[in-house]
């Protein structure tokens, strides 16, 4: 998963935090939980207590994902027990650097959550008779770094791939999407967690403090991003419009000779 599309310009994402302020605040107006300054703590948002899982997330995250200004990945950590999201930094995974990644990939129970046209329908794993705790394996970057990881790492693909099938509209605003069913990662773990763990609150529990940080943001005059394909929709109407209107126009002039 990802959180960005492929196409999209770098400084395009800063552009649309260029009236946030910048100025480092002082230590002691840091929020220590959120690491956040208290102007912008997220910690109302987060549940009071770390969610109950029994599914693990092993989250790889491109290593240019982690500077990002917004990554979203930090505001599960805030939800759910250390011991159920750990994250793995860097562009290629190999057994001799990553030897217990790849004992997980070998388990029957392990996910790879990453679409494709043999990536099966997580929906329909929820009735596996396994009774087993699943291990999901997400990536994280933009759109095209996440397919880097999945294209230089071909042994994930010993794990069972599934993919999202869903009717979400993505929450993260601040962010353009590849088109309007792309999630950023965030939320797709969300709705994977709410899947597999049969609990619909913990989708809810998680997009919460998203929905939060978009706000805050939006409040700073960071700019709504359409997904990509609601833009090209955008575009194809103003066009439209702009030619019945010559035609309009070039009628009247044909009517006034
Ligand atoms: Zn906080």
């Amino acid at each position: 998963m990802a959180d960005q599309e492929d196409g999209e310009d770098e400084s395009d994402f800063f552009r649309s935090f260029a009236d946030v302020p910048l100025h480092p605040p002082e230590k002691r107006d840091m929020c220590s939980r959120c690491k956040r300054p208290r102007a912008v703590c997220l910690c109302a948002h987060f549940p009071t207590h770390f969610l109950h899982i029994s599914t693990t997330i092993h989250v790889l995250q491109h290593p240019r994902e982690e500077s990002r200004l917004l990554t979203t990945v930090p505001l599960l950590e805030a939800c759910l027990p250390p011991n159920k999201i750990i994250i793995r930094r860097g562009r290629r995974f190999h057994k001799h650097d990553w030897p217990d990644l790849h004992e997980i990939l070998n388990k029957p129970t392990t996910l790879l959550l990453y679409p494709g046209p043999t990536a099966e329908n997580i929906n329909t794993l929820s009735d596996s008779p396994l009774g087993e705790k699943y291990d999901i394996i997400v990536l994280d970057g933009t759109w095209r770094q996440a397919k880097d990881i999945f294209h230089n790492n071909p042994f994930l693909c010993q794990a069972r791939q599934v993919q999202l099938e869903h009717n979400h509209i993505s929450e993260y605003v601040i962010r353009t999407q590849p088109n309007s069913k792309s999630l950023c990662t965030v939320e797709a773990i969300a709705l994977s967690l709410s899947i597999l763990e049969k609990n619909e609150e913990i989708a809810e529990a998680l997009i919460r403090p998203l929905r939060a940080l978009c706000k805050i943001q939006l409040d700073h005059g960071a700019v709504v991003h359409f997904s990509k394909e609601n833009e090209d929709e955008i575009m194809l109407r103003a066009k439209r419009q702009e030619r019945n209107h010559k035609k309009k126009m070039s009628g009247l002039n044909e009517e006034e000779r």
